[in-house]
């Protein structure tokens, strides 16, 4: 349970707290045995994510969980509007720090509880950072943040609330990764990110698990906005482990959605190629997924072929139109969530096609 091995050359390592990539380069992989879900055993826990804790790599009976948690997960499925009733949003900003940021951090940080660290840095684009800063508090554990001098404000304040460090860097998104893991090297310490570490991706694919519960089966597609693929893999991975587990008959088709001024994944997907190359982010009002080089762009071009997927790009107009559709209908979303319904809209749907749109973050975040 306690291994990793590199997607990119294979190499496997033993788990350690500052170990983040191979040397190679790669990015990391948990190796698992294959997973066998006993869905009884969910009624066992709390309604939470918590409740699928047996589908993740912890030790049997591992009780850490039960000191981190806020209640993430759960979050509500809506038909969005009666005249398409196959058309649900879930509502994931529902959550603790207001956005899907919480599966992942719920889960990485009670790992790094366990394994007894004392510090750890991560770098975000905004709501990564204040999931992780909000859990590293509970946790009790030291947090340096890596953020862009223009993040929203309000995420900052956030981020500044929990106690974390902030570190502000005048530079690209890649920059800023760049630092923070100069930083993780320098300091020998436990690198919290979203992207890197493998144990994010166990708690994004609850969302996966959720939607199972909620519609009693999987849905035909999913329209999931990507940037690291972070929300994109989990819910790849977790409807993955439900049909190996014979409790769904197919894997929903992933239709990914990215924003047409920083979109190295749609790029790649054209050109058939099988990881993106970096582009330059032209600037978007899509902040949160403005990811000009993603680091897992083999999983999630992979993840999108094998689910029959495709890829949508979205103009800055249509974000903002969408933006103000979903308002109409009861939703304040952040800026970058108005991404996911826009590419609803662009989605070439069949008839009678069930369809889950993400709702990633809260409105009252933005700039
Ligand atoms: C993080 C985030 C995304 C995209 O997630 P990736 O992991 O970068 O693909 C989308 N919307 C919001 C609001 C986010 O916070
Ligand atoms: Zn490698």
């Amino acid at each position: 349970m306690n291994q990793l091995i590199c997607n990119h050359c294979g190499k496997k390592y033993e788990m350690t707290p500052t170990l983040w990539k191979c040397d190679c380069g790669g990015v990391l992989n948990l190796v698992k045995d294959t997973l066998k879900i006993d869905i009884a055993a969910w009624d066992h826990y709390p309604n939470s994510l918590w409740r699928y804790v047996e589908t993740m790599p912890f030790s049997k009976g591992s009780k850490t969980w039960e000191t981190v948690t806020m209640g993430e997960g759960q979050s509500p499925l809506i038909v969005l509007d009666p005249n398409e009733p196959n058309t649900y949003v879930k509502v994931d900003y529902m959550m603790p720090t207001l956005s899907f940021k919480d599966r992942g951090a719920a889960v990485l940080m009670t790992k790094a509880k366990e394994l007894g660290v004392s510090k750890v840095i991560a770098d975000s684009s905004g709501n990564a950072g204040t999931a992780i800063a909000a859990y590293a508090a509970r946790c009790g554990i030291a947090c340096d943040i890596y953020l862009s001098d223009d993040t929203s404000p309000k995420k900052v304040a956030q981020i500044k609330a929990h106690g974390a460090t902030i570190k502000e860097i005048h530079g690209t998104r890649e920059d800023i990764a760049a630092a923070a893991q100069k930083a993780v090297d320098n300091e020998n310490v436990f690198y919290a990110s979203h992207v890197y570490n493998p144990y994010f991706f166990e708690g994004t694919k609850t969302y996966a698990y959720e939607i199972y519960e909620q519609l009693k089966g999987a849905p035909d597609a999913l329209i999931i906005p990507v940037g690291n693929g972070t929300l994109l893999l989990g819910a790849y991975y977790g409807f993955k482990e439900l049909f190996e587990n014979g409790l769904i008959h197919n894997i929903p088709k992933i239709v990914a959605v990215q924003a047409k001024n920083c979109a190295p994944l749609v790029k790649a997907y054209q050109n058939a190629e099988g990881s993106a190359s970096p582009v330059t982010n032209k600037g978007t009002l899509a902040e949160g997924i403005a990811i000009a080089a993603p680091a897992r762009s083999k999983q999630i071009l992979e993840a999108v072929q094998v689910t029959n997927g495709t890829f949508i790009e979205i103009e800055e107009d249509e974000i903002l139109n969408a933006r103000s559709k979903l308002s109409e209908k009861g939703f304040y979303v952040e800026v970058t969530s108005a991404v996911n319904l826009a590419g609803y809209m662009k989605y070439q749907k069949e008839p009678e096609e069930t369809i889950v749109i993400p709702l990633c973050g809260a409105g009252i975040k933005s700039k």
